[in-house]
């Protein structure tokens, strides 16, 4: 008989740095500290940026990213993997490969493209990389809805349109969909819907007149810490959308530009 594994659950991001600490790898491990997992990270892509933009991006030799998963997965206990700023092909081929090795049980995908200020964080060839290597993979996939427009190649403009995307994305051979509805034109609450073989769920909150960053990065990551600490997805994604509305009341901006950083606790 083996003797039962002590090592906590341990989650691991795959993403980038964001040097103005309010998206990115940053972000991702303020929430896994606040959510009480351990965090890993390996670093995919590193970005010059404040709270008025992406200044310059660079994307280390692929070799080394692997060599980052590999050293987490050789150790510690990773129970889910969240993936994040993949900047190219290149990149994504190296994390589909570390991913069919080590088999995690769960992954959460944000399909970071581009950032609210406009820069690219995915070359626009990486598209067909990332739908066809990573979807297949993945547990989770958590577009806004210019992400699963671009993936989908048609515009979703109201919450019908949602719903038939979401049903469209389960095709692309996720377990389960987390399509934001923020972006949607309106001022009434913001409705997430959540997607799986079950059905479709909504998730409600009032809309915060804030233009905050990492909001993505981090409610990516709340759900891949609460899917690592046992819960059911619906209770995942409904506490990790909860901790996002909590960290964005309690915002603040840390430099000269308008950008609200959250606040994690
Ligand atoms: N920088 C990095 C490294 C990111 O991973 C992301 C988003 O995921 C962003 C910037 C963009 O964040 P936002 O669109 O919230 O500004």
């Amino acid at each position: 008989m083996t003797a039962p594994d002590s090592r906590p659950p341990s989650v691991l991001t795959i993403a980038g740095s964001d040097s103005g600490g309010g998206a990115g790898i940053q972000a991702d491990l303020k929430t896994f500290a606040a959510h009480g997992v351990h965090g890993l990270s390996a670093i995919a892509a590193l970005t010059a940026q404040h709270t008025r933009g992406v200044t310059a991006v660079h994307v280390p030799d692929v070799d080394f990213l692997r060599a980052q998963i590999d050293a987490c997965f050789e150790d510690f206990r990773v129970v889910a993997v969240k993936l994040g700023m993949l900047a190219n092909a290149e990149v994504i081929n190296v994390v589909a490969e570390a991913l069919e090795q080590h088999a995690p049980v769960h992954v959460v995908l944000d399909p970071v493209m581009v950032a609210t200020s406009g820069a690219r964080l995915l070359e626009a060839a990486a598209l067909d990389a990332l739908q066809t290597r990573l979807l297949p993979r993945c547990s989770v996939l958590t577009p806004n809805l210019p992400e699963a427009e671009l993936l989908l190649g048609h515009s979703i403009g109201d919450r019908d349109a949602m719903r038939q995307a979401c049903t469209e994305l389960l095709s692309t051979g996720t377990t389960a969909v987390l399509l934001k509805g923020g972006h949607l034109p309106g001022d009434g609450d913001v409705v997430d819907l959540l997607a799986d073989a079950d059905g479709i769920h909504s998730i409600r909150h009032p809309r915060l007149q804030l233009d905050a960053h990492g909001t993505g990065c981090t409610l990516a990551s709340a759900v891949a810490a609460n899917l690592a600490l046992g819960k059911a997805l619906p209770a995942a994604c409904r506490d990790a959308a909860d901790y996002v509305h909590r960290a964005l009341l309690g915002g603040y901006r840390p430099g000269h530009g308008e950008v609200v950083v959250l606040d994690h606790f």
